[in-house]
């Protein structure tokens, strides 16, 4: 529906972002870590609350489908693309700012960056979410965590905005963080920056507890292949790599798409991988793991378009 009129509406969007914000038929496997996906109609880039508070406002009346991108490091869009507007947030909204102990950073910001800024900063507890290759919306969105870390450890408050344009700011309890959720998931709110409290800490042990974790990640996972990190939810009771490798998955390839050998819970693209063969994957997975050991696994990664 929106292919049709993209001409007519990027004249409407000029209204709210720069003309060269604005492409059309945009290839998503440029935007997503698979590597893999078809065009978004119209992608947008939202350069901070101000274009966003009319932009929002404008496609919800008209009741044009839009998504918020992140780096798209969980996102698998379907080859037949996403039919709709596409929103990356990026410059205002990528800036950071350290306030004593807390660190507050744009949306658009990099998990790792922030990370490397708490360290020059000498502030700690922002580790654990340095090798995660998410933005900072991505990752209170998800609330993303590793090496018993997550963002609902850390954070003091999110500012957001809801589909009147209104923005505003949750405190943690408010964001109902829980594993790999939060209120964003359940409710059409844009997150616009986020503030973390941190602790005071030693520069060279921050670097090194990165060092550490940033190594084991190159040990344990399959980093040098596109993919979105874990595929799947850790089950209750369970690890989900450990049951599909117990399954006898391990290297199980359709098309380009692979259970990763190095570590089973990530289906990695080798080369020459479409959503369709991630997808196809996912669910052959599911099916063998359910019917084996009678578990279901949830996906982790969001799942974008007709499938
Ligand atoms: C190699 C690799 C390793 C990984 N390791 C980890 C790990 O250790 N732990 C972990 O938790 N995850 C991990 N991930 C997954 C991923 O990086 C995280 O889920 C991350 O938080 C996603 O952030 P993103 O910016 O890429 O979000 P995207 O994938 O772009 O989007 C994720 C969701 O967030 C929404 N979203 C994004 N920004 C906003 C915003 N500003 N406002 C509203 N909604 C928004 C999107 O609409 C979507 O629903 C890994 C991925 C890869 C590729």
């Amino acid at each position: 529906m929106v292919n049709m009129i993209s001409t007519d509406l990027r004249n409407q969007l000029e209204q709210f972002v720069p003309a060269e914000n604005i492409k059309l038929q945009e290839p998503m496997s440029s935007h997503t870590s698979f590597r893999t996906g078809g065009e978004a109609d119209v992608f947008v880039l939202a350069e901070n609350g101000e274009q966003l508070s009319g932009l929002i406002p404008y496609l919800h009346e008209k009741d044009y489908p839009f998504f918020l991108l992140g780096f798209g490091s969980n996102l698998l869009v379907s080859d037949h693309g996403y039919h709709g507007i596409m929103i990356k947030l990026s410059g205002e909204l990528d800036r950071i700012r350290v306030e004593g102990e807390r660190i507050i950073a744009g949306a658009a910001a990099s998990l790792a960056r922030v990370a490397r800024v708490a360290c020059e900063h000498g502030l700690t507890g922002f580790e654990f979410a340095s090798g995660i290759p998410g933005s900072v919306g991505g990752g209170i969105v998800m609330n993303a965590g590793a090496y018993d870390g997550e963002m609902s450890q850390i954070v003091e408050w999110v500012r957001v905005m809801d589909l009147a344009g209104r923005s505003f700011r949750l405190e943690n309890p408010q964001m109902e963080f829980g594993y790999r959720t939060s209120i964003v998931k359940k409710q059409p709110l844009i997150v616009l920056e986020t503030a973390f409290k941190l602790q005071p800490g030693q520069r060279e042990q921050i670097a090194a507890y990165m060092e550490e974790l940033a190594s084991r990640r190159r040990q344990k996972q399959p980093l040098e292949y596109p993919s979105a990190g874990s595929t799947f939810k850790r089950p209750e009771g369970y690890f989900a790599g450990k049951l599909i490798m117990d399954a006898g998955l391990k290297g199980y390839q359709i098309g380009g798409a692979q259970v990763s050998e190095k570590h089973c819970g990530f289906v990695i693209n080798t080369g020459q991988a479409t959503s369709t063969h991630v997808y196809q994957l996912i669910e052959h997975v599911r099916m063998q793991v359910k019917s084996k050991y009678d578990v279901e696994l949830e996906p982790e990664v969001i799942l974008l378009g007709d499938f």
